[in-house]
């Protein structure tokens, strides 16, 4: 029998299946798509700073945490792939313009990174202007993070793929879970493609699809889509290297000229739709930070669906009602950074490892934590 079913095929579903084949295990992911064409795909690829050490509340642990498994976790990948994801140490500028009404939230922000011991080299406004000639010249605050990075999302899903299939994990897709199946405590199958798929353990990483899916069992996720739309511009050279960003806002140039800008948050149920409010939006935004990209070429747009947990901390863990599952969803904003972390978290515990991050740093839908640790 397979050791462990992955159910949902995204960057989340992958890595705890690329993390358990490395450790062993014989894993079988069934996606209801194609691999890794959901949120995993549409997101902006960025990889905020964190310092583990420092850390004092959960967000900062998790992000603390998987700051610094990326480098690795990505040159891994790499080598056992040959496949090249784009992972790279860009930086990132955070700006703000006069009259913004978020100033107190602004240098609490501040406070807060360099408390944590995360890298700001300069909030020297003009100093950044300096090294970012593109930027609008009514920037009226700005600090820079050097240890920011970010991965070419796609190539990283397709480097997962790969590595997945040559650590012997079989990946099934077009294969929707209608059905769990269950007896005393435990998920005996899940229904998928017309067959019932077997294993000791079940891992449910669907994503924004996890309540619907989970609901079937009474267990009440808290999880909802929130749509973000996506342009892409293209210039002829690279305009900046770094991301910038303006608060929940941002720029995300890529070293071929491309640069996202995103991105919108917004309830629309499972609608992936672009709206022309929003794409007009996003240009003017890219227009006013960059005043030289009103010269960039239109590629194109997109949207995808974050898995927002009530809790706005992901679901990671043991589901209480059931002996044999756990899950991974809700990562919302932060899905593609968190991803090794979630993955080594899934394996300590699947394998009873000691768990390297507290209990509060992830939630288990409607239990008491502290029995899942
Ligand atoms: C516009 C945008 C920008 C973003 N930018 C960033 C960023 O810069 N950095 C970052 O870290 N994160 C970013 N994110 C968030 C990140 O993309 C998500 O948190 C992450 O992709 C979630 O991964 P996932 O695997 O849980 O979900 P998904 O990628 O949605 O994967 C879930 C998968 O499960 C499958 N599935 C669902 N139900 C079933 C079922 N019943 N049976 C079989 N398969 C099923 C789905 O088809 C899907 O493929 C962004 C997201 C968006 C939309």
């Amino acid at each position: 029998m397979t050791d462990v079913i992955v159910i949902g095929g995204g960057v989340i579903g992958l890595s705890i299946a690329w993390e358990l084949a490395g450790h062993g295990l014989s894993v079988r992911v069934l996606e209801q798509g194609q691999f890794g064409r959901e949120a995993s795909w549409a997101g902006a690829g960025m990889l905020p700073p964190g310092n583990l050490a420092n850390a004092r509340t959960p967000e900062a642990r998790l992000r603390g945490a998987t700051h610094q498994l990326w480098p690795d976790w990505s040159k891994g990948l790499t080598s056992f792939t040959g496949m090249d994801n784009g992972f790279t140490r860009c930086g990132a500028i955070e700006v703000r313009f006069p009259g913004c009404s978020d100033l107190s939230d602004w240098k609490n922000g501040v406070a807060a990174l360099k408390a944590e011991g995360v890298l700001i080299e300069t909030e020297d406004v003009s100093e950044i202007i300096r090294r970012f000639p593109v930027l609008s010249s009514e920037v009226s605050h700005a600090y820079n993070l050097p240890d920011f990075c970010q991965v070419r999302n796609p190539r990283h899903l397709k480097a997962l793929q790969i590595g997945c299939m040559m650590r012997g994990v079989e990946l099934v897709a077009g294969s929707p879970v209608r059905r769990i199946e269950t007896s005393r405590g435990r998920v005996d199958a899940v229904y998928a493609g017309g067959i019932d798929h077997r294993a000791a353990e079940f891992v449910f990483a669907g994503g924004a699809w996890s309540g619907e899916l989970l609901g079937q069992l009474g267990i009440e996720l808290e999880i909802e889509p929130i749509k973000g739309q996506i342009v892409l511009l293209r210039t002829t050279q690279p305009e900046f290297r770094s991301v910038i960003q303006v608060g929940r806002e941002y720029l995300v140039p890529r070293n071929d000229g491309r640069i996202l800008v995103g991105s919108t948050e917004e309830r629309s149920g499972f609608d992936k739709r672009n709206t022309a409010e929003a794409i007009g939006h996003l240009i003017r935004f890219a227009e006013r930070v960059v005043p030289n990209l009103k010269h960039a070429e239109f590629e194109r747009c997109w949207a995808g669906l974050r898995p927002h947990s009530a809790t706005d901390r992901p679901y990671i863990g043991r589901l209480p009602q059931l002996h044999n599952a756990s899950i991974a969803a809700g990562h919302y904003r932060y899905g593609l950074h968190l991803s090794p972390i979630t993955a080594v978290l899934i394996r300590q515990i699947l394998l009873k490892q000691p768990v390297q991050l507290p209990e509060d740093c992830r939630v288990t839908p409607g239990s008491d934590p502290s029995l899942f640790w």
